[in-house]
């Protein structure tokens, strides 16, 4: 699944949550659940490092960064750091695509999970301006 919706899936559990620990460990369970979805893969790996990024930075900075939103975002789009950074593949495995993995490719298109991912984003960095 693309990086910048497990960032803002992470952030829409962290927001719901409340609470930073919950958002924290929801995470991950929540990035292998997106994975497991069959779903399209976008092949640029510049493209994922930066809108995944530009993502996590838009809700820091909105947010703040221990907003439960933003840690929940950062801990549901950790595991994809195991793609760039080899020293979180001991002995070379994957931990979390590896081939046991979960990770199932599918017909949910590329182009959706932007729109949604976009639409759950700009959601959580609206200005809060409606009185709850
Ligand atoms: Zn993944």
């Amino acid at each position: 699944m693309i990086v910048a919706l497990h960032v803002a899936t992470g952030a829409a559990a962290g927001a719901a949550s409340g609470s930073r620990v919950a958002a924290t460990l929801l995470g991950p369970i929540l990035h292998l659940a997106g994975d497991r979805l069959p779903h399209q893969d976008i092949g640029s790996r510049r493209f994922e490092t930066s809108s995944g990024l530009a993502s996590l930075f838009l809700l820091a900075a909105r947010r703040g960064p221990l907003d439960p939103a933003t840690l929940g975002a950062g801990a549901s789009s950790a595991p994809d750091l195991e793609h760039v950074l080899p020293f979180l593949r001991p002995g070379g495995h994957k931990l979390f695509h590896g081939r046991r993995g979960w990770h199932r490719s599918g017909r949910f298109p590329t182009d959706l999970q932007l729109l949604l991912a976009g639409m759950i984003l700009g959601a959580l960095v609206a200005p809060r301006n409606r009185a709850v």
